[in-house]
């Protein structure tokens, strides 16, 4: 069982989760998703890694309410645990195999659009954390759309 740590409405129908998943934070990487089951019955839902905190254990994930699953998911409060949280899934992003030295040669500019922020972010960060200067461009159908702004700069 992996259980909420935190949860918070980011915009209209867009939320953040904090789950304790230490298998998952300790070897994840930008680029990569997980596959969750709520409950038994559950049925799989790909998201993308947002972030991670490899001592505390929690992986990051952001999504939108588009469906059953994802509304359901949103029903469950910090202190509940969803069934199964597999991962890390998919490859790396290009960004974190790329030499240092041509890195550093690049200047890079990150797009991202509403809800597809969230991939975009732990790439963002990824690279800061390395010490490169990037910027990044978030669009979103209105203004009350834009999420993880503040965690961009
Ligand atoms: C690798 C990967 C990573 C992803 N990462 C993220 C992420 O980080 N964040 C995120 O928010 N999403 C992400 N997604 C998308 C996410 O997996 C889906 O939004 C989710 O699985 C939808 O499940 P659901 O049961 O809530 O919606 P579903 O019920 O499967 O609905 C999906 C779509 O169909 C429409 N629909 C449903 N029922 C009907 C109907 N009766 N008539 C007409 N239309 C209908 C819904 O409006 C919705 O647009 C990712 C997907 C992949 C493949």
């Amino acid at each position: 069982m992996y259980k909420i740590m935190k949860k918070e409405l980011l915009a209209p129908n867009i939320y953040l989760m904090d789950i304790h998943a230490p298998r998952v934070a300790k070897s994840c990487y930008p680029g990569q998703f997980v596959i969750i089951k709520i409950d038994e019955k559950g049925e799989r839902i790909p998201l993308t890694i947002c972030d991670y905190d490899r001592e505390a254990g929690t992986v990051t994930i952001v999504f939108q309410t588009v469906g059953f699953s994802t509304k359901k998911m949103a029903e469950y409060e910090v202190g509940e645990s969803y069934r199964d949280f597999i991962g890390p899934l998919g490859v790396k992003s290009e960004l974190v195999e790329e030499a240092a030295e041509e890195l550093a040669k690049k200047k890079i500019l990150f797009v991202a659009g509403g809800v597809g922020t969230a991939p975009v972010y732990p790439q963002v960060k990824w690279m800061k954390e390395q010490g490169y200067d990037v910027d990044c461009i978030i669009g979103a159908r209105n203004k009350d759309l834009i999420i993880l702004e503040d965690a961009m700069n």
